[in-house]
């Protein structure tokens, strides 16, 4: 489980951190940054969640250990670059828009081989599977049908690299239940633990 931090005062985030939670959850490169000011780097594994711009992509090696929403190739590739800088190899998801939604981030899943392939061969990543954030729902039921569309675009994705893509991002606190029945490897759960945000 990732708990999302996002919008929490730094003192929260680190109540939590002593309570036992081991991964964070962050939308935005700043936030953590601040977050980080209280809590040590070192004492959790700080996901990237949030979509990401390239400009800010320097910032991100520092700061995160996991990014879930790599969702196109020009980001993809300053990220490498930033990466191969600090010495790293950092571990990325791409981010999918299953539902094809006009407004909302992640890539679209016809350019998704494309991709995968592009992330794949870039040194300084560690390409570990598929995010999805679907588009909301009124019952849980109801986002079965796109966390199953991701599950079936990462075994498609596997095959065709003929490697393997263990990890799928999806579900948060009103739909993680379905999510892991679908195949979850990281569910997102932000209010769920914390309360509503404000
Ligand atoms: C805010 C957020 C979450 C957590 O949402 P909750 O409904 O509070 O659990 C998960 N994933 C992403 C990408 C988010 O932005």
């Amino acid at each position: 489980m990732v708990a999302v931090v996002k919008t929490l005062p730094p003192e929260v985030v680190a109540e939590a951190v002593r309570l036992g939670i081991k991964d964070l959850g962050e939308n935005r490169v700043q936030e953590a940054q601040a977050h980080q000011l209280v809590v040590a780097r070192d004492a959790a594994r700080w996901h990237l969640i949030g979509h990401l711009q390239r400009n800010k992509a320097g910032k991100v090696p520092g700061l995160f250990d996991v990014v879930h929403s790599v969702d196109d190739g020009e980001v993809a590739v300053a990220l490498a670059r930033r990466a191969r800088e600090a010495g790293r190899v950092l571990p990325v998801l791409i981010e999918v828009n299953v539902s094809g939604e006009a407004s909302k981030f992640g890539a679209q899943p016809d350019v998704l081989d494309a991709l995968l392939e592009q992330v794949a061969s870039l040194e300084g990543l560690e390409l570990r599977g598929l995010m999805t954030v679907p588009e909301a729902v009124d019952r849980p039921e109801d986002a079965r049908a796109a966390f199953a569309r991701l599950r079936e675009l990462r075994d498609a994705g596997a095959a065709r690299l003929a490697r393997p893509l263990p990890e799928l991002s999806m579900g948060m606190s009103e739909d993680f239940e379905v999510a892991v029945e679908e195949g979850a490897t990281w569910v997102r759960v932000g209010s769920a633990l914390f309360g509503a945000r404000a």
